[in-house]
């Protein structure tokens, strides 16, 4: 097997994974990137609408606005100090990657271009306020890109297509990471003084999904195996506009730019649901209002959709009615949506510019995962101990600055913004730490998983249990929640991880390029985090943000404004009986904004 040792190892190359190792690098630490895909193919590459910063390039905006919708938006259970640093240091990130290259749209005067976003707001929820920042709708895929051709500059090495499987620790420090090639199937170690996960999201739990197939959770998976909590995991959001059946997202951006949601009677619902900013609320409150329209059979056609429309003539119609000069066409959109209008001619035949557009909620983002500090530092309890050498960032991490939902092009800023700090940080901590020696045979265990894996003669086939697992999460884990039910759902995907576990096969015994193995290998990451996300779930009695319980209908500051960490109740990573998982609800908000400012305390949310 070989060893590779270097002072920092990344793994995963989105836009998080990238902006750590930029960092890292130009501190002067020697920086391996592994990852699964081929960097450019990272999730971050399909973020649409926009990246937000309070530049305030078209109306006046503040980051103290910016900090401010982000508590509201994030049901006030983000950590403040988090947000904080967030919304300022969103301002000159986005700055730095203007002057590495990224090509922002631009004002008529040669500023970075703004738009509309939900809960994006100026003078404390007064009214909507341009401060997305995008290259039209392909603002994700530009970021890549960028980063991507900084870190070569910067001689950052690339292990493409290399997948990691298992976390080294010793003597109470990370000290690497186990890898597949997946071109051989051959075992690698990474050994280095400090490791960063920015592996991403885990949408893939849910049977109807916007994010891409990879997008398994592997870090936030194998990290919990090793004993690392997770935390918030009962906080998922479900983005309102998919493209109904299929889950693709149609971005915000749509509603920033006018566009605005329709019932089967050409009602615009969202007057009713939140009078001051409409469609432009944040997102559980439009998915939970889509979700209320249909149910009241207010769906089009009675199905368990509603309508997205774009239309100039629709959209012009309600800015004249909103007393706004600003008018759209045809060209417009085809400039500013282009993706959009691609997306829905190719999957549906169904044309944006002459008909409304089909949409559903859609599983899309994870304010929980792994624990960090606002230095990207894992932290592995609730007194906020951390683990020498371990760090993680973006998607996969829970710093926690979206608390309870996220807003619109945050997540964007989130990886910019702590995956600069990790990167940081790390070259920091390189300089002074020594390299601990790997434990003896690190690679044993996740290779006996995976011979089992292997070889195992069962009966399940691993699309099988993929399919009920991502249903049963779907009916029992989604937008409405209620114990019971909840219930249900979690010992429905015990079951599963048990057949998995105890009666699987697999196709494929070869080792180029097996994705039969590698999918079958990742079900039992989204196993494990969708469990954990039961569990989550059944254990907050509340609602709040994207947590919303029938059974428990209010917020509960009094009781709940603290975070949730799950634990592996034992020692052994694969458990072949029921996993234990043990929830701890001693971690408090940081509420530092309130202490110096009323106007973040915690109170109901009107929109
Ligand atoms: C369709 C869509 C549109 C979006 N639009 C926006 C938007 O407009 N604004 C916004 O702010 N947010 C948006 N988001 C959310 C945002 O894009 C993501 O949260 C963010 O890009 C995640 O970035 P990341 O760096 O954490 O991970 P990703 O970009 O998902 O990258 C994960 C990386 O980890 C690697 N990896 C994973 N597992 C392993 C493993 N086991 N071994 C090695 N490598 C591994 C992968 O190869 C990949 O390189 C959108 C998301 C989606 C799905």
């Amino acid at each position: 097997m070989q060893t590779h040792q270097f002072d920092a190892i990344i793994v995963g190359a989105g836009g998080a994974g990238l902006m750590a190792a930029l960092y890292a690098s130009q501190g002067g630490a020697n920086v391996a990137v592994v990852s699964k895909l081929y960097p450019t193919r990272s999730h971050t590459g399909a973020a649409l609408g926009g990246i937000g910063a309070a530049l305030g390039n078209l109306e006046e905006d503040k980051p103290l606005w910016h900090m401010y919708d982000t508590v509201k938006g994030g049901d006030y259970l983000a950590d403040q100090d988090a947000v904080k640093v967030l919304a300022e240091e969103a301002v000159d990130s986005i700055i730095e990657l203007e002057h590495m290259g990224l090509p922002f749209d631009r004002t008529p005067d040669g500023r970075i271009s703004q738009r509309r976003f939900g809960g994006h707001t100026s003078n404390f929820g007064e009214k909507a306020v341009r401060r997305a920042c995008h290259s039209a709708d392909r603002t994700g895929h530009m970021i890549l890109q960028t980063l991507y051709q900084q870190c070569i500059k910067n001689n950052v090495r690339f292990f493409d297509e290399y997948q990691v499987v298992d976390a080294i620790m010793n003597q109470g420090a990370m000290v690497g990471v186990v890898a597949i090639q997946l071109g051989t199937g051959e075992f690698h170690v990474f050994h280095s003084k400090a490791t960063l996960f920015a592996t991403g999201g885990w949408g893939r739990v849910w049977q109807v999904t916007s994010n891409a197939h990879s997008l398994t959770g592997d870090g936030t998976a194998i990290l919990f195996r090793r004993g690392v909590p997770m935390e918030d995991m009962e906080f998922y959001q479900f983005h309102p506009t998919g493209l109904y059946g299929l889950g693709v997202l149609l971005t915000e951006g749509i509603r920033g730019e006018g566009g605005v949601l329709l019932n089967r009677h050409g009602e615009r619902f969202m007057e009713r649901y939140a009078p001051n900013i409409k469609d432009l609320a944040s997102r559980d409150v439009v998915s939970r209002s889509i979700y209320l329209e249909v149910r009241e059979g207010r769906g089009i056609g009675n199905k368990t959709y509603v309508h997205l429309d774009i239309r100039p003539e629709t959209v012009n119609r309600y800015l004249a009615e909103a007393g706004e000069t600003r008018r759209i066409d045809n060209a417009y959109i085809a400039k500013n949506l282009a993706e959009t209008l691609e997306v829905c001619r190719t999957y549906l035949g169904v044309d944006p510019l002459t008909e409304p557009m089909p949409v559903a909620p859609t599983a899309h983002y994870a304010m929980g995962g792994i624990p960090t500090n606002v230095d990207a530092e894992v932290i592995m309890d609730a007194g906020g101990t951390i683990m020498p050498g371990l760090y993680a960032a973006g998607e996969c991490a829970c710093v926690s600055c979206h608390g309870a939902n996220r807003l619109g092009t945050n997540s964007l800023v989130d990886l910019v913004v702590f995956g600069r700090r990790g990167g940081k940080k790390i070259a920091e901590f390189v300089k002074q730490a020594n390299l601990i020696p790997l434990p003896n045979n690190p690679a044993e265990e996740v290779q006996a998983e995976f011979n089992r894996i292997r070889t195992s003669k069962g009966s399940s086939k691993p699309g099988a249990l993929r399919k009920q697992m991502q249903d049963s999460m779907m009916d029992h884990i989604g937008v409405f929640r209620e114990e019971s039910s909840m219930i249900e759902g979690r010992d429905k995907v015990i079951e599963l991880r048990n057949s998995y576990m105890n009666d699987l096969t697999i196709d494929d015994s070869g080792s180029i390029f097996n994705t039969d193995l590698m999918e079958a290998w990742e079900l039992g990451c989204l196993l494990d985090i969708a469990q954990v996300t039961a569990e989550s779930a059944v254990n907050r009695k509340e609602s709040r943000g994207a947590h919303s319980r029938e059974d428990f209908k209010n917020r509960d500051d009094e009781n709940w404004l603290v975070h949730t960490l799950a634990f592996p109740d034992e020692t052994d990573p694969y458990p072949k009986s029921d996993r234990k998982v043990r929830l701890d609800n001693t971690k408090s908000v940081n509420r530092s904004l309130e202490a110096e400012d009323k106007r973040f305390a915690p109170k109901e949310r009107v929109y």
